[in-house]
């Protein structure tokens, strides 16, 4: 049996891979995976220092999802203690394979816990979906129910967009996200235009006040909602952009109807809703930009301070969109995930934070960039755009 992954499979894939691969070179053929931790345990390899750690539990669970088996029986095998024992029934050639066959690409290698920043999530709709409270224990949260991607970094900052009046956050709240560097923005997202009340506008405007808040957003025009609301979503547009301040970044949600992919129609009527009602100087943040190189240009020509986020998901980009992406100036370049969203079968039911080394890593693709070039200059734009130093 050919136990060999090709490279571009996920990391959990080729993980479980390994491990069987390990199973039949040190049992026998037909080993299962739960058959190698019996082995290991039978031979005294327990792991040292007790307790699985946040990534191990992560990581048994990915397996056991590709599986079906229950995340505990591969904790042990996960474990470097236990792992190096197995390593050295391997005979040097078998090593050798081992190496050859399922060690990280260098571009995996590289860019390995580099730092790197979500410049866009949503961690209320994050916590709702995975099932946690929204607390000061949010990055324990994030470690243990995080997908495992190929491209591993070590987020150190992130903006959460809160633009549903309902999920708001309290002062409280504002404070320990703001000093777990989860830094806040509050919005009113354009989808739900036509339910916001004068009590929600009133609740959005107090919180923009608050020293935390480093973003107004996400706000703006979404047309893939029917005709009839679009003017709704002007007005509103209109009406708030009255509490922007001059240090808020500006967030920007641009999504065109369902016949204009790249959103030249939406784009062109939320740059004219601007014009006139915000400062040139406007620090801006393009949200999940999928518009081409003319976009673009229409924006910094008018706010020369715009800045444009993408995903990981620039499969589905239009080959218009993909020549903007190609040529727009490194330096008005964020990545981000807009996490619990854009999702895969590898990432699977919600995304999270550290799915953003993947958006570095297919831009970069696109670009002819390194994903540790990518990530470099994604994170000293953040620190630019939102004056953040991390
Ligand atoms: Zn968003």
């Amino acid at each position: 049996m050919d136990l060999r992954v090709p490279l571009s499979e996920s990391l959990t894939r080729r993980r479980l891979a390994f491990l069987m691969a390990l199973g039949v070179r040190v049992v026998r053929d037909g080993t299962s995976v739960g058959d190698l931790a019996l082995f290991a345990y039978k031979m005294g390899y327990v792991p040292k220092g007790g307790g699985e750690k946040p990534s191990q539990v992560g990581a048994a669970e990915a397996i056991a999802r590709l599986t079906g088996e229950e995340a505990n029986t591969f904790f042990s095998l996960l474990d470097w203690s236990v792992l190096g024992r197995l390593w050295a029934l391997l005979t040097c050639d078998e090593q050798k394979f081992f190496q050859e066959t399922y060690c990280l690409t260098a571009e995996e290698q590289e860019s390995r816990w580099q730092v790197a920043v979500d410049s866009h999530c949503h961690l209320d709709r994050w916590s709702i979906k995975v099932g946690v409270s929204l607390d000061g224990n949010i990055l324990t949260h994030l470690k243990d129910h995080s997908p495992l991607v190929e491209i591993e970094v070590n987020v150190k900052a992130m903006v959460t967009n809160f633009c549903d009046p309902p999920t708001y956050p309290d002062v409280s709240l504002l404070k320990t996200l703001s000093s777990m560097r989860c830094f806040p923005t509050i919005g009113l997202h354009p989808k739900g235009a036509s339910r916001y009340s004068d009590t929600d506008i009133n609740q959005f405007a107090k919180l923009l006040g608050r020293p935390e808040v480093v973003g107004f957003g996400e706000v703006g025009l979404d047309h893939s909602v029917p005709y009839t609301e679009w003017l709704g979503q002007s007005i509103l547009l209109r009406r708030v952009l009255g509490f922007l301040e001059e240090r808020h970044v500006l967030i920007l949600h641009c999504r065109g109807s369902k016949g204009d992919q790249d959103g030249r129609e939406v784009n062109m009527r939320l740059l004219s809703i601007l014009h006139g009602l915000i400062s040139p100087n406007q620090r801006i943040h393009l949200h999940c930009f999928r518009g081409d190189l003319e976009m673009f240009r229409a924006f910094t020509d008018s706010f020369p301070n715009t800045y444009v986020g993408y995903t990981h998901k620039t499969s589905d980009l239009s080959p218009a969109a993909l020549l903007a992406l190609r040529t727009i100036p490194t330096e008005r370049l964020l990545v981000e995930t807009d996490a619990p969203y854009f999702v895969s079968p590898t990432i699977g039911p919600f995304s999270s934070p550290n799915v953003v080394g993947l958006a570095a890593r297919n831009v970069g693709r696109i670009r002819g960039e390194s994903t540790r070039d990518v990530l470099t200059a994604t994170v000293s734009n953040f620190e630019d755009l939102y004056r953040l130093k991390l």
